[in-house]
């Protein structure tokens, strides 16, 4: 066994590593306590020892031939080592040196080792992190920014690209307000700010993309640190929430749409109600007079009942336009109802086309009524349909000129009671043929100036047919004709909200006259 000098012994004995010494290919010579801890062993069941004790045959053999070799040429080398010590594996870096002697021969080798294991555990996990969140900050649903200290972007992923469009070697050394709307910047500042003091880092942003459009960004914000607590970089992540707060200024701006609407409904419910009342007065007053007059004999008598007569008319005109006005209100807060029975739908009709022909031949309008139909029962309100008719036949009658063929249909079709009125009148051209259902739309407003009208009509007419489960369809070929189908549905109701007998077609003349108030107006 190899003698060693007191001094080299001591420090042999101190280092801070595992030290042994190889006297042969295979045996040692002294061995530090270090060493003897790490095998489990005593000194003494080491020194003088075949390395064998500690490694299986073919370690063994691997250490022989490589200590030989180093006894043979003198060199100095370094080797990992794989060793099992009580089952369990460890990792050495061991540093073999060889000693030469006086006559330049090696005559043994000291090796200096080190337990790398928990190193080389710690960087596989790294290794192994590393990867699992690298492709985690490649495909990542959210945009991740990484920044200097001096918020150079150094880094960012293909989220980012897509969101801000921006390629990451187009953004690598460029400061991070390239993404920040310049209104926001001194916000950025302040996240930034707040961020080093350790303060929370959530904030909502307005960013800005490559192509100049603005986005709505939410970002969090940390700070990688090193271990003595250097700021290294600045990791932001982002997610594109444009379209969440585009739908909720949507939904604010509606809500206030529907106040505003709520507010315009009551308003115009107000409104039509105090018209009415002093209408019922003018009327009263009005029926007062022409009893007067007719039974009075006086000079100008004629020119009185002309005045009488427009005073009559303009009144009905207003009144008319009160009438639509609240239905339509009472639509659009769905508290119009119909009185529905079953009612002979071909008669309704045909009273309706007796009370209106007066005027239809007044105004010279060639019209005609066809219908193979006697007799079809189906649940309707009578009054609303009286109104659907004579609406559709006074815009006949005001879209045609003198001469002119108004041709009023009726026929039965799968299920269907289909009503049409066709005018060889003006028409309406494609592009007007779905607005006029819309309130208040009239086509042409020069050309309408010399008619009269509100543009509430069609869209009443159009409300009060689906409210009796029927469509409204029209067919037209401007300057040509017009021609619009009602269709009613074949059927009856048991529940009844109004009794047969409680309508009568007396009325009829006055909403006739009512009705055709705005092409009879004088
Ligand atoms: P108005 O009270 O103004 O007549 P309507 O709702 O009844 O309102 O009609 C809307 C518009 O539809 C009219 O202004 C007119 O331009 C068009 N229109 C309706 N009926 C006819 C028709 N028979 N021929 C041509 N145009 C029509």
């Amino acid at each position: 066994m190899q003698k060693l000098a007191p001094d080299f012994d001591f420090l042999f004995n101190n280092l801070n590593k595992i030290a042994y010494i190889f006297t042969d290919p295979v045996h040692f010579g002294p061995v530090n306590q270090k060493m003897a801890d790490f095998c489990d062993r005593k000194i003494s069941e080491l020194e003088g020892e075949s390395v064998a004790e500690i490694l299986n045959q073919k370690k063994v053999e691997s250490v022989k031939k490589f200590n030989q070799n180093i006894f043979k040429e003198g060199l100095r080398q370094s080797a990992k080592m794989e060793i099992e010590i009580n089952n369990q594996l460890y990792t050495i870096e061991v540093d073999t040196i060889p000693h030469h002697n006086q006559a330049g021969k090696v005559d043994y080798l000291l090796c200096l080792a080190e337990d790398i294991t928990a190193e080389l555990e710690k960087e596989k996990r790294f290794y192994r992190n590393k990867k699992r969140y690298s492709s985690i900050f490649k495909k990542a649903p959210l945009a991740f920014v990484v920044s200097d200290r001096e918020t150079n972007i150094i880094d960012w992923n293909e989220k980012a690209e897509e969101i801000f469009g921006w390629k990451k070697e187009e953004v690598i050394n460029r400061n991070f307000n390239l993404i920040v709307a310049e209104d926001s910047y001194s916000e950025i500042t302040e996240v930034i700010e707040n961020v080093f003091e350790g303060q929370k880092s959530y904030n909502v942003n307005k960013n800005i993309a490559k192509d100049g459009s603005e986005l709505y960004c939410e970002w969090n914000t940390a700070l990688i640190k090193d271990k003595n607590d250097k700021i290294l970089e600045i990791i932001s992540i982002a997610q594109d929430i444009s379209e969440k707060i585009e739908s909720k200024k949507r939904i604010q701006n509606q809500k206030e749409e529907l106040k505003y609407s709520e507010l315009r409904t009551q308003f115009f419910a107000n409104i039509s109600h105090e018209l009415k009342t002093p209408l019922n007065l003018i009327f009263s007053s009005l029926q007062l007079l022409e009893y007067k007059i007719k039974n009075t004999e006086f000079e100008q008598k004629n020119n009185f009942d002309k005045y009488l007569g427009s005073i009559r008319n303009n009144g009905f005109r207003l009144l008319r336009l009160v009438n639509n006005l609240i239905d339509i209100t009472k639509i659009d807060v769905n508290t119009f109802q119909l009185h529905r029975a079953n009612f002979d739908i071909i008669e309704l009709i045909k009273s309706v086309v007796e009370s209106s022909r007066d005027y239809l031949e007044a105004k010279s309008r060639n019209f005609r009524f066809e219908t193979s139909l006697d007799s079809e029962i189906i649940a309707c309100d009578p009054f609303n349909i009286e109104r659907v008719i004579l609406n559709l036949i006074s815009n006949a009658v005001k879209f045609t000129a003198e001469g002119d063929e108004i041709l009023l249909r009726i026929e039965k079709e799968d299920g269907w009671i289909k009503i049409s009125l066709r005018d060889t009148g003006i028409g309406i051209k494609k592009e007007n043929q779905d607005i006029i259902f819309e309130q208040f739309r009239q086509v042409d407003q020069s050309f309408n100036k010399k008619r009269e009208g509100s543009g509430i009509g069609l869209s009443l007419v159009k409300s009060i047919v689906e409210m009796h489960g029927g469509k409204i369809t029209l067919d037209s070929i401007y300057g040509m004709y017009s021609r619009f189908n009602v269709y009613l549905p074949v059927e009856t109701i048991d529940e009844k909200t109004l009794t047969a007998e409680s309508y009568s077609a007396d009325s009829l003349l006055d909403k006739v006259e009512l009705e055709f108030s705005d092409i009879n107006y004088i």
